[in-house]
């Protein structure tokens, strides 16, 4: 059965401090049980956050990882590391690390064994970009970034897969892309993967919507069929509002 999740990814946000404040707000809570509820702070903090999430349902995720587990690869770090310190899921192909870090599905494919082979869970990101979706080439590069980026895998490897489809125009925006343009290409991405695969892995896998989620439109969004929950940026800074998304189940 596919698990309701909501990520919050708080990219170069939140120093030591910030993060100490947020995540007390956070470990006060009693989330739903039925939600998963993850955090991925800078890897500064990570160690911070794994420690005090110990005890806690709250899952500790980290925002990018190397491919390698080990190596002369100057301010990089390996799932090795990662899991070292308890964290066991890591957010892989985000758009910023796409658009900014050069990352392309050849990279991340490798990215994704080396989490795979390190028992790890991978929120793997993918989206298209506003160009696409005004050319109506969206359903076409979302199926390749699935086919180039993690087509590979096998069957048994799906249970530590979470999808997070962000189309890159609604992240940071505040456009949101609405909730049937959520559920529309959602409903394609199970399709592909049920074509690729199976009925019982499309419809296993959880599939994050992301881009500018907030308290305000999450009820709406989560509610669509095939919406399995969010990754949330900017709103998951704030414990409130992220506290509130949550909530929105
Ligand atoms: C994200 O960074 O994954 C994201 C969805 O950001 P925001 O919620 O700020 O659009």
């Amino acid at each position: 059965m596919r698990k309701k999740i909501v990520a919050g990814n708080w990219k170069m946000y939140n120093d030591l401090s910030e993060t100490t404040i947020l995540l007390a707000a956070l470990k006060e809570q009693v989330f739903p049980e039925d939600v998963n509820v993850m955090v991925a702070p800078a890897f500064t903090n990570l160690q911070y956050a794994s420690d005090t999430l110990r005890e806690h349902p709250v899952t500790v995720a980290a925002q990018n990882m190397h491919q390698s587990e080990k190596g002369a690869f100057t301010g990089e770090v390996s799932a090795v590391m990662l899991k070292s310190i308890g964290v066991e899921t890591v957010i892989l192909g985000h758009s910023e690390r796409r658009a900014y870090f050069n990352e392309n599905s050849a990279l991340l494919a490798e990215k994704v064994n080396s989490a795979l082979s390190n028992n790890m869970t991978a929120i793997f990101c993918f989206g298209e970009e506003l160009v696409d979706r005004k050319a109506g080439k969206h359903f076409d590069v979302v199926r390749e970034q699935l086919e180039d980026g993690l087509f590979h895998i096998s069957e048994k490897d799906w249970k530590h897969i979470i999808l997070a489809y962000e189309p890159v125009w609604a992240i940071g925006t505040g456009e949101t892309a609405s909730p049937e343009q959520a559920q529309e290409i959602h409903q394609f991405i199970r399709k592909t993967i049920s074509e690729n695969y199976s009925e019982a892995i499309a419809e296993n896998v959880s599939i994050l919507y992301g881009g500018s989620v907030k308290p305000a439109n999450a009820e709406e969004i989560f509610g669509q069929k095939d919406v399995d929950g969010g990754l949330i940026g900017g709103a998951s800074l704030d414990a409130e509002s992220f506290i509130a998304i949550v909530n929105a189940f």
